[in-house]
């Protein structure tokens, strides 16, 4: 249902994650498995940020493991195979979770919301910041990126997740990667989103417009169901969504970007915010945009914006 009502409405994603954590008061900057370690810590706490992007409008939340992997957590956390793989499975849980919570409390909401299993990119469980320059991709081959994704791809679909998001991904060659093993789990769903910092090309440096297509051409018929970009500046958005509406036929696009502030490897976001992120809502709608939401920094009140925003358009879609 959800499949098809995708490509006349919008559907309205969460915020950032880690964000909310930390205004929750968790800290980990120098984490080397960053929030995903909180999946350990203070599982808790996750269903609570679910709940809050819930309570605000997402239609769709995202799972903590973005930065979670089979390695990452026997390295950092000391755990053996089954147990790092239990604990990308319970990000699935604890959405699950929030959700069944979130629908008991809220008798008269009867949407239907969807659990995104984060599928962060190869360079975000490095830890040295080059999942925003995509380098990384020059030294490991095709083959090594499908070993490496597939295991908590395969651990997110069976703990149910409804679709993928394969998200922040700053070159071609990983978005290839990741369209094959698609290929290997034909009843799952996945949107791909490229990082970026500019107004015309990846992280990496290839123009987003072939790189968005080439997504569209290689994936399996009908499982892939968005292609766009996340956790670039709002400003650039606009602009990197027309390119790649320009060859992309009318394919739905997803954008959430985050809040136009610095990342900094040492100090973590620095800057300021510059315009609400909600203030281009229009502009990217008009660029095909059909899933919004935000990235690092943006907060339960801007996926509020988003969701009154969606609403009025959403109603404008049906009486046409
Ligand atoms: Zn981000």
């Amino acid at each position: 249902m959800w499949n098809e009502c995708i490509k006349k409405c919008i559907t309205v994603l969460d915020g950032g994650f880690s964000t909310e954590l930390e205004r929750n008061g968790f800290s980990f900057l120098h984490d080397p498995l960053w929030s995903a370690t909180v999946l350990h810590t203070n599982p808790e706490a996750i269903k609570d940020v679910h709940k809050s992007y819930l309570e605000r409008g997402a239609d769709i939340i995202t799972t903590a493991s973005y930065q979670a992997s089979i390695g990452g957590f026997q390295k950092h956390l000391g755990l053996n195979l089954d147990e790092s793989k239990r604990l990308i499975k319970l990000s699935v849980e604890l959405a699950e979770n929030a959700k069944q919570d979130h629908l008991k409390e809220s008798i008269s909401e009867c949407k239907e919301i969807l659990i995104a299993g984060s599928v962060g990119p190869y360079g975000a469980a490095l830890a040295d910041g080059s999942e925003y320059s995509g380098k990384y991709c020059d030294k490991v081959s095709h083959e090594e990126l499908i070993k490496w994704h597939l295991p908590r791809i395969q651990c997110l679909l069976d703990a149910g997740a409804d679709l993928l998001a394969f998200e922040t991904m700053p070159a071609v060659k990983e978005a290839e990667a990741l369209m094959k093993l698609l290929h290997d789990f034909p009843h799952a769903k996945a949107w791909l989103s490229f990082s970026s910092q500019s107004m015309h090309y990846t992280c990496n440096g290839e123009d987003i417009s072939s790189a968005a297509l080439n997504c569209i051409k290689r994936a399996p018929s009908g499982q892939l169901v968005a292609v766009g970009v996340n956790c670039c500046p709002a400003e650039f958005a606009g602009s990197l969504l027309k390119d790649i509406a320009s060859v992309s036929d009318g394919f739905p696009l997803i954008v959430y970007p985050n809040s136009g502030e610095k990342w900094d490897h040492q100090q973590g976001w620095t800057g300021e915010k510059v315009k609400p992120n909600h203030t281009y809502l229009d502009t990217w709608v008009n660029a095909s945009a059909k899933i919004i939401g935000g990235c690092c920094r943006t907060t339960p009140e801007d996926i509020f914006h988003i969701h009154q925003f969606a609403c009025e358009k959403n109603k404008e879609n049906v009486v046409a």
